[in-house]
């Protein structure tokens, strides 16, 4: 019987997996996963967790099969072909710059050994590079991305049920080491699917409004699986009805598929601005700057959605979309500090952490992005505290020592004078005096 590797990376699902179906197509299929050093050290230990758990969850659908291998991917794929006799491999592309540079590397030791590297999917709907202008250009604004994308065709993958081969023998077992014993989402295919039945039952109708509020069960939560590859992201738009709630979902989905194209296009935008002329606007990296950060990083602002937002992250991987923007805000806005630390330290931590949707979330918030003019665009962090968080029911959650402060005061702590909880920080800048700073900055360097 021929054999096939299915190289997993971001397809960590039997269902709706073209890379999979092509495997099988070839004979007996060897699920492979090489735990690669040089991308574990650039994933924080949360993420490294979730990863491995989901693994472990694919692996008992698989009845065991996984050969995980530890090392470069351009010498152990090239091995356990080798080993098994197979001439063909199977992915899904990856198109973030890192994957595609090791890909090609791949690809060429593979094609020296005779043996074929095959990209038959890939973790979006659409691959990034497939909508463009009229012109041929690609597209930097969402919008007009939609509209075209909304429009192109996709098929799912059909149902089957491959044969996997024994290949025990070659199986080294995932390093351990790195990741965490915090309690994160549960893993595997079934629990994305006990999520989204459960979830869209009810919250699919109410999505377009509560997906900002922090405080109610407003969103899918779906981000990690979809980082891996438990679900893809065209099984989310199969599963969609029609209505408001069910197209907001599906423009939602198309940011995903927007930020993957606009990295595909540009991949030094993973670090720095899309638009250049941003380039000029000061940012502090001082010695006052580097405490803040730390402040920051630590829930330690004295803002009090800010430090609920953190401290949901340090704690649990994910952090609400809403949230993210405040906080992301803050670090540029209210800190002064370059996007790049926090969108570092947010793929540190969190379970979901994508390059294209992190770093262009980044980007976004600090108005050095796709968007044209968001950098007037300052959140005020008790204001959306108040609007989105009403209750304070979400900062309460996160903040215990605000537990006991009332609705008024509770996104304003500090407007209790004497009477606020003396365990919570004072707000680390004053927001109104940083908001104008910001807006000097911007005014020096564009004249608006
Ligand atoms: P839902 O509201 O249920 O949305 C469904 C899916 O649509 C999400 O799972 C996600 O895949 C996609 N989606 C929704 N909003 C966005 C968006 N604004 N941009 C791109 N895709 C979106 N998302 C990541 O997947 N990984 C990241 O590392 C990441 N970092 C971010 C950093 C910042 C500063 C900001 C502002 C946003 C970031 N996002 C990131 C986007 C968004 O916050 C998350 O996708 C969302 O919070 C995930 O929660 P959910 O699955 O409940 O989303």
């Amino acid at each position: 019987m021929t054999r096939a590797i299915w190289w997993i990376r971001r397809d960590m699902r039997l269902s709706d997996n073209k890379a999979l179906v092509a495997a099988a197509s070839n004979g007996e299929v060897v699920p492979l996963f090489v735990a690669d050093q040089q991308l574990l050290a650039s994933a924080g230990a949360s993420r490294v967790k979730f990863m491995y758990d989901n693994l472990a969850a694919l692996n008992t659908d698989m009845g065991g099969a996984l050969v995980v291998r530890q090392g470069d991917p351009r010498v152990e794929v090239v091995e356990v072909a080798k080993a098994v006799g197979a001439k063909h491999v199977h992915v899904s592309a990856d198109f973030a710059p890192f994957g595609r540079r090791r890909d090609e590397e791949v690809r060429t030791v593979l094609a020296a050994n005779g043996i074929m590297l095959h990209e038959d999917d890939s973790p979006y709907v659409i691959n990034p590079g497939t909508v463009r202008k009229d012109d041929g250009n690609p597209l930097q604004v969402f919008t007009p991305f939609f509209k075209r994308w909304i429009h192109v065709e996709w098929e799912s993958a059909p149902r089957i049920t491959p044969k996997f081969a024994d290949a025990s023998s070659l199986d080294m077992g995932l390093p351990l080491g790195k990741e965490t014993s915090q309690v994160l989402m549960t893993a595997g295919e079934k629990a994305v699917w006990e999520r989204w039945s459960s979830w869209s039952a009810i919250g699919l109708d109410a999505y377009k409004d509560a997906r900002n509020r922090p405080d109610v069960d407003g969103t899918s939560m779906l981000s990690p699986y979809l980082r891996f590859g438990v679900v893809h992201p065209r099984q989310l738009l199969a599963a969609l009805g029609s209505g408001a709630g069910p197209d907001h979902y599906r423009s939602e989905i198309c940011w995903r598929e927007f930020y993957g194209d606009v990295l595909f296009h540009k991949p030094h935008t993973a670090w720095k601005n899309l638009q250049a002329k941003m380039d000029a606007i000061p940012v502090d990296t001082d010695k006052k700057a580097k405490e803040r950060f730390v402040a920051f990083t630590e829930g330690r602002t004295g803002y009090p959605i800010v430090d609920a937002g953190i401290r949901q992250m340090l704690s649990t991987g994910w952090m609400h979309n809403r949230v993210r923007m405040i906080v992301a805000s803050f670090l540029v806005k209210d800190l002064h500090l370059p996007w790049q630390w926090g969108a570092r330290f947010f793929m540190d931590h969190l379970i979901d952490g994508d390059i294209a949707s992190n770093n262009h979330g980044w980007q976004w918030t600090a108005g050095t992005g796709t968007d044209a003019s968001p950098y007037y665009r300052v959140f005020n962090p008790f204001g959306q505290g108040e609007k989105f968080d009403p209750d304070g029911t979400y900062v309460r959650s996160w903040v215990p020592e605000l537990s006991d402060v009332d609705n008024k005061h509770v996104h304003m702590p500090w407007t209790l004078g004497m009477l606020a909880p003396t365990e919570y920080p004072a707000p680390i800048v004053d927001h109104a005096a940083e908001r104008e700073e910001a807006l000097a900055r911007y005014k020096k360097v564009t004249g608006k």
